[in-house]
């Protein structure tokens, strides 16, 4: 059998293009991913389609294995979608370049604006004048106000009784009398999108005429993120994005979704409530946590850095022998407890795969898995090898000793007596399979 593993090796080894069974697997791995980082929906299912039709026949890199190969496609299509670059302002046009924010209500408008001005003040050394045009609630104006103070920025004042578009247009005049570089433009959001809402701020938007219209989204909207977006994104041409809170929110599937549905760079990140807490975005850095959500490198990658190679001969050669015993057991549920599951696992597993759900559901969990090896490490070493000596006073002691029952002891040796059958019947060539997964 080992040279017959090692010939597996090799065939794999030589093998220039993905499989379509890797693939598939992979592609799972990346979707579980991706929804636990909080990617909308609709958004992983474009881009998984796209990977895998690109995956499939992929050559593999040189110096690469196959799973590092489809990994590298991956980042590839992710850095597509959100970007390679950093994105800053532009600025470049006729002074004062207007900049404006849209957005719904508690997106984080007002405090990106203070945020931006500051930003723009103490890096870029700009003289950055801001206005608010959210007339519908006197505290959003002085909102700004105390923020501009705060950062010692200039503030255009404005009142609940202005028309937005005078709002502007006085604050542009005004800017362009004093020599000012950049006009910051704060808008009135609503908590939900509405038609009037969107009629106003198009019209304004088209009045002010903007180098930079700035879409601001929480990115704790979750699957929300894509609709909102949309409707933003339609009915403006939007510039860029700001994507705030994201202290709140580590796992950057927003920025993903938000990133795929309006097509145009994310340019800061919000990440606290003071007015320092803004950060150019940096698509490298959140095209890198996507992958690290959920061990999205690979079941395969994980299987051989975490396995210990010769153990894991060692026991499948038992197991084509019929001689898979406890002891094996016990390894492969604390292999399986390392690869995060037991479905992870046998699912990567022809044959193994093919485990009664009932039985797949009983070891599922991680507790489950520990006392299960608790109960193994009880048992005598001859025990472990000839479970049928387990009878009476010995299941007592072993239940005593692993802190379980009686009943506890009889499902264990149920589902290894489960096992040991379902192992019989896995012919040769299909192990041989088996350890070249493993082993890939
Ligand atoms: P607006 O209605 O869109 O103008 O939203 P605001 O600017 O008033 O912000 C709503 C709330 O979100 C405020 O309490 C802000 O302090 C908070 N906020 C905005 N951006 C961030 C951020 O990046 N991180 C955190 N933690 N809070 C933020
Ligand atoms: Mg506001």
């Amino acid at each position: 059998l080992t040279e017959l593993l090692q010939n597996s090796f090799k065939v794999l080894q030589g093998k220039n293009k993905l499989s379509e069974s890797n693939v598939k697997e992979a592609i799972r791995k990346v979707r579980r991913a991706l929804l636990e980082a909080d990617v909308a929906l609709e958004v992983i299912k474009v881009f998984l389609d796209k990977v895998q039709i690109k995956a499939l026949g992929l050559k593999v890199g040189q110096g690469l294995t196959p799973s590092q190969t489809f990994i590298k496609l991956v980042e590839t299509e992710l850095t597509k979608i959100i970007g390679g670059k950093v994105e800053s302002l532009d600025l470049k046009t006729q002074p004062p370049a207007i900049i404006m924010v849209a957005g719904l209500q508690g997106a984080g408008k007002t405090t990106s604006v203070a945020k931006i001005a500051f930003y723009l003040k103490q890096r870029e050394n700009k003289k950055v004048l801001v206005v608010s045009a959210d007339v519908y609630r006197p505290a959003a104006i002085e909102q700004l106000e105390v923020l501009s103070k705060q950062i010692e920025v200039d503030f255009f004042p404005s009142t609940i009784n202005d028309k937005p578009s005078d709002i502007v247009a006085n604050a542009k005049r005004y800017a362009q009398k004093q020599f000012f570089d950049v006009l910051l433009v704060d808008t009135a959001g609503r908590l939900h999108i509405d038609e009037q809402m969107m009629n106003e701020i198009k019209i304004l938007q088209k009045k002010v005429d903007p180098i930079e219209t700035l879409f601001v989204i929480d990115s704790m909207t979750g699957q929300d993120a894509v609709h909102t977006a949309k409707v933003f994104s339609n009915a403006l041409p939007l510039t860029g994005v700001i994507l705030t809170k994201t202290d709140g929110d580590a796992r950057g599937g927003a920025a993903l979704s938000v990133r795929h549905i309006i097509g145009k760079p994310i340019k800061f990140l919000g990440v606290g409530e003071k007015i320092d807490a803004l950060e150019l975005f940096h698509p490298e850095r959140v095209v890198s946590r996507l992958l690290g959500m959920g061990d999205v490198l690979s079941l395969v990658e994980e299987i051989s850095r975490k396995v210990n190679h010769k153990k894991v001969q060692k026991s499948f050669q038992k197991m084509t022998k019929g001689q898979f015993d406890l002891s094996d057991m016990r390894y492969q549920l604390l292999q399986t407890e390392k690869m995060g599951g037991i479905e992870a696992m046998m699912n990567k597993l022809p044959g193994l795969g093919k485990i009664p759900q009932n039985v797949k559901n009983q070891i599922v969990n991680g507790a489950e898995i520990k006392k299960m090896v608790a109960i193994i490490n009880s048992m005598t070493p001859k025990e472990r090898s000839y479970i049928s000596l387990i009878k009476g006073s010995r299941k007592a002691r072993i239940a005593n000793g692993s802190g379980t029952n009686i009943q506890a002891v009889n499902k264990l040796i149920k589902q290894f007596e489960k096992m040991q059958k379902q192992m019989k019947k896995v012919s040769g060539g299909k192990m041989q399979k088996m350890m070249a997964k493993m082993v890939d």
